[in-house]
């Protein structure tokens, strides 16, 4: 088996969680309510995914597909400077590419292994994987179709994180249902959105919620091969902290 790298959160309580940090060659999800983290964790990893092996990173590039429009350079100047890392150099590894339907969401899979076959990426991020899938898809009876579809990009996902021995993150939302009253929504915070193909295709689910103040509490969710323990860490200006 090829090298098998953990790239480091930022959080030393979270990476003991997930076995030293967000393994190549696999997927992890994260997912939870609004602000409770995700993004904020996305552009942490984008930039500890450029340490060296060393430091816990995976000397590589990150590709980012940004599908809300959440991708804020600035938040990446910041977590830089914590790390000590010229924020130039590191916005210029990145490659963001917004996307802008789920079926270009697909297609940007083709246009970024191109250039992973050039030059050594470490880290994909799909922020978030699931949104534009809702969004198209959001009729009556279009489910089947949905859940297709959304298997197609996972399996895309799952084949490029072991060609190219990436760690793949995604984002997901979490469900939510009316609640009878116009326009009102109860969000259920324990349900992940992708029913059975998010949970095949993810080799580690992360349920995050928020806690007091500017912490949030990570929890296992239906792993395998981690016990179902929780670490709490901080969101700061530097990015993911204990
Ligand atoms: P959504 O489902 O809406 O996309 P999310 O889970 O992606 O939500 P984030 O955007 O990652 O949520 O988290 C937002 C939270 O991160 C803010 O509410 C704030 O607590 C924290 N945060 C964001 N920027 C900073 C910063 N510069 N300094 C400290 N905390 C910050
Ligand atoms: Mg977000």
């Amino acid at each position: 088996r090829k090298n098998l790298i953990h790239i480091t959160t930022g959080s030393s309580a979270l990476d003991e969680l997930l076995g030293g940090g967000i393994e190549t060659s696999s997927i992890t999800e994260v997912f939870g309510e609004f602000r409770s983290g995700k993004t904020q964790l996305a552009h942490t990893l984008c930039v500890t995914a450029q340490l060296p092996k060393n430091a816990s990173g995976a000397e590589g590039r990150v590709a980012y597909i940004d599908t809300e429009n959440c991708f804020r350079p600035e938040r990446i100047v910041e977590i830089a400077e914590r790390f000590e890392l010229d924020p130039d150099e590191v916005l210029d590894n990145i490659l963001v590419a917004r996307a802008y339907t789920s079926e270009h969401q697909i297609e940007l899979l083709v246009h970024i292994a191109a250039k992973m076959v050039e030059e050594t990426f470490g880290l994909l991020i799909v922020d978030s994987a699931t949104a534009l899938f809702r969004v198209d898809y959001s009729g009556r009876g279009e489910l089947s179709e949905r859940q297709q579809k959304l298997n197609r990009f996972m399996s895309q996902l799952l084949k490029l994180s072991e060609q190219f021995n990436l760690a793949v993150f995604i984002t997901n939302q979490v469900m939510s249902t009316p609640d009878g009253s116009a326009g009102m929504f109860v969000v259920d915070p324990k349900k992940p959105v992708g029913g059975h193909v998010i949970a095949h295709a993810s080799t580690t689910r992360i349920m995050l919620r928020k806690g007091r103040g500017e912490q949030r509490v990570a929890k296992i969710y239906d792993s395998p091969m981690l016990a179902e323990n929780e670490a709490t860490f901080e969101v700061s200006s530097g990015g993911v902290i204990d």
